[in-house]
């Protein structure tokens, strides 16, 4: 045997934190239809699409978008107006342009086939730690966790307490944690407790199978804590509406709706914030220009004067 390579036997106590989750998973697993397939192409759009949208918003724009594009090659072959179309309802659109432009990269680098290796994955665009390893833990069967906030944070509190060490040493703990020849059931399950069980805010620990052998479970029943919660002001943020990202998103998906050569700027105004006025055009100006910038919109200037917003015409990018 090799003693370097050799993972050490796992303790008690992990062993028990291993069957208490598999076994409340069994009977709390929440289906998805990106679950019921090992497609690595049908996995890497749900993994962008779930980046920063909820799972009951992601379900059915997941369904309409692989029926548009059902393999890697569809998509690829698409031009970044149409996938934008695709997009609709799911926010934070640069998302698809980066599922975009990995299908482009697959289908030129690797003949279509998406890499199994992680350290593959991880060179097309886009595609960070986690991605890589939920596809390839989930379409390839990689005995590699797949540690993102909600994991670090069940990991955290179970092994730590409330006050988690650095993220290095957490991401380390959950390596460690992996049961063996069970990665995909494991990560899922501690995703579906994090979401549903042990929330970040008040993690409800009286209906956690984990509960008796958690190090943050006694603090987060303690009496003190829930007074001091109940007592907890939070900061006010800025309302998402008046934020620049709920403009750019209104821009897109007004231009979702325009015929593909565009509409003046002018025109757009009035469809994306209430009351506008001409003298809102140069903070309309700046905004379109961030997106083209990202990829996203495609601006024509076509009168002399390259500071006058009303020679400008805004669409969905071509090709
Ligand atoms: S017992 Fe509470 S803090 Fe611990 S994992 Fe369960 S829900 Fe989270």
């Amino acid at each position: 045997m090799n003693s370097k390579t050799a993972a050490p036997p796992a303790s008690q106590h992990t062993m028990r934190v291993h069957r208490l989750l598999l076994e409340w998973f069994a009977t709390h697993k929440r289906d998805m239809p990106w679950r019921r397939t090992r497609d690595p192409f049908a996995i890497l759009v749900s993994e962008f699409m779930l980046q920063q949208t909820q799972v009951a918003r992601v379900t059915p724009k997941y369904e309409v978008f692989m029926t548009r594009f059902p393999t890697i090659e569809a998509l690829a072959a698409a031009s970044v107006s149409e996938v934008l179309k695709a997009w609709s309802g799911l926010g934070y659109n640069m998302r698809s342009i980066r599922l975009h432009r990995v299908a482009q990269e697959v289908v030129k680098s690797f003949g279509g086939t998406i890499p199994s290796a992680p350290d593959d994955l991880r060179k097309l665009p886009g595609i960070g730690a986690y991605s890589a390893a939920a596809v390839a833990c989930f379409a390839f069967a990689a005995q590699m966790p797949t540690i993102d906030v909600n994991v670090r944070r069940v990991v955290g509190r179970v092994l730590f307490g409330i006050e988690s060490p650095s993220v290095k040493e957490m991401d380390q703990a959950a390596t460690d944690l992996l049961p063996t020849g069970k990665a995909r059931d494991w990560n899922l399950a501690l995703m579906d407790l994090g979401a549903t069980v042990c929330t970040a805010k008040r993690p409800h620990c009286f209906e956690c199978p984990l509960r008796d052998g958690c190090v943050a479970a006694p603090e987060f029943e303690s009496p003190l804590r829930q007074v001091a919660e109940s007592t907890v002001t939070y900061k006010a943020k800025q309302p998402f509406r008046e934020s620049n990202r709920y403009y750019r998103g209104r821009i897109v998906e007004a231009l979702r709706h325009v015929p593909d050569d565009g509409v003046p700027l002018a025109r757009l105004g009035p469809t994306v914030k209430d009351g506008f006025k001409n003298r809102d055009l140069p903070w309309l100006k700046k905004l379109v220009d961030g997106l083209a910038k990202d990829g996203l919109v495609f601006v024509i200037e076509s009168g002399n004067d390259p500071a006058s917003e009303g020679d400008i015409t805004v669409s969905l990018p071509g090709g």
